[in-house]
């Protein structure tokens, strides 16, 4: 499969880094994982069509993981240039949007609502992510593991890691952990073929043990802290695996 880190930025502006989302692709099936802005224009600029894409995966409702939604909605909904029924070629599905929160559905669904008058419903999919496996479409297989990113007044609200397994292969996205990385998918992350983690909220180096638990087939991380990827030569020594820093547009085979 071919995965494209389409935006490997956190919550800050940056000059070379758009806000976190993953386009993984497979014998012609789309998948996007996180819609951080402007995941539409990382699509055009990447020659990724967004009619290609099968389902949406939101790892949690931060900003930086949601703010390209609406523009992707509006693509799949409003009669335009990527209007399906424009395509000779249109394969005949809506997207299924997955998202970790029953509330974020209320809110797309009112946010349509309001920008659009003739608000086509139908051509969108809303689903509510579960713990445990969740996503099987006869290609992809995805299990959603919930992690500690986000406790507010010590109450947990939706965080997910996803495990997505296609062609005998497996692929973790750890969406944001916490910053002591307790809650670190090591069982999942130990023999995947390849792992993307997120690369802000802690200090790898005092954090090694968790990556000297795994031997996966490569670590990859995304959602990028300037200050983590200067030091990553030396972190990379220290591993017995190859990792890399995810630039936005890198092309990834798995
Ligand atoms: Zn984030
Ligand atoms: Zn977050």
């Amino acid at each position: 499969m071919k995965i494209i880190t389409l935006g490997t930025g956190a919550g800050n502006p940056s000059l070379i880094r758009n806000c976190s989302n993953t386009y993984l692709e497979f014998g012609g099936r789309g998948y996007l994982i996180d819609a951080g802005g402007p995941v539409t224009a990382n699509f055009v600029r990447n020659n990724v069509d967004i009619n290609c894409i099968h389902a949406v995966f939101i790892t949690h409702m931060h900003e930086d993981h949601f703010g390209g939604l609406p523009g992707f909605l509006k693509n799949r909904m409003v009669d335009g240039p990527y209007c399906p029924f424009m395509r000779p070629d249109w394969q005949g599905f809506w997207p299924e949007v997955w998202l970790p929160q029953q509330d974020a559905i209320d809110a797309f669904d009112n946010l349509m609502k309001v920008q659009f008058r003739g608000y086509q419903r139908q051509r969108i999919i809303y689903r509510l992510v579960t713990e445990g496996p969740f996503y099987d479409d006869g290609f992809l297989k995805v299990t959603a593991i919930p992690n500690k990113h986000w406790c507010w007044r010590g109450e947990w609200l939706p965080s997910y890691c996803y495990l997505m397994e296609a062609e005998g292969k497996k692929v973790l996205f750890t969406g944001d952990l916490a910053a002591d990385l307790h809650d670190f998918p090591t069982e999942a992350a130990k023999d995947a073929d390849a792992v993307f983690c997120e690369y802000t909220h802690f200090n790898p180096f005092e954090r090694i043990e968790y990556f000297k638990n795994i031997k996966p087939g490569k670590l990859i991380f995304n959602h990028v802290a300037g200050v983590n990827e200067a030091k990553h030569p030396e972190f990379a020594a220290l591993l017995d695996y190859p990792s890399f820093v995810a630039k936005d547009g890198d092309i990834f085979e798995v």
